[in-house]
């Protein structure tokens, strides 16, 4: 059985913070993503997405901005354990897509890298990512520099045969 699933996410840049887009720490003169935990956009997405697909709720319901376990979190942890709980239902991912969009920096030098993580943490092979950037031509949250969001979708695959052994 194939699921498909969606996740977006947004996060606010301040000054005085790392930026991390998929488990990747980018130079941006000191201002990065807001957040409780490393407030990694883009592992969100694709978190919320692998969820969504197996309709087990989203990132804030198994890791609470609320607990103390999570204050500056690797997102990259939080999503190889989404991906346990989805193994421990017999889901696989089949592929995931997702898009950030960002008005600075340039993100593309940094694109196979992020899609490496994500794929080691989903254990699949770089192949089955993408990563994608856009700007939004200056216009709205994200074209103001205020924030970075990110979209994903994957498709899962749940192995439904019972086996006799
Ligand atoms: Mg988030």
């Amino acid at each position: 059985m194939m699921r498909i699933g969606h996740g977006y996410d947004v996060h606010r840049l301040v000054e005085g913070r790392k930026l991390i887009l998929g488990g990747v720490e980018i130079e941006n003169g000191g201002v990065g993503l807001l957040g409780h935990s490393d407030a990694d956009v883009l592992l969100h997405a694709v978190s919320d997405a692998l969820l969504g697909a197996a309709a087990l709720g989203d990132i804030g319901k198994h890791f609470p901005d609320t607990d103390e376990r999570f204050k500056g979190a690797d997102s990259l942890q939080l999503l190889a354990e989404v991906v346990r709980l989805l193994k421990s239902r017999r889901y696989t991912v089949v592929n995931i897509d997702a898009t950030v969009l960002a008005q600075a920096p340039k993100l593309a030098p940094y694109i196979p890298e992020m899609r490496r993580n994500i794929a080691d943490a989903c254990r699949v092979l770089p192949d089955a990512v993408s990563v994608k950037a856009t700007t939004e031509e200056g216009l709205g949250f994200t074209g103001e520099k205020l924030g970075i969001a990110a979209h994903a979708v994957c498709l899962l695959e749940q192995d439904t045969q019972i086996k006799f052994l």
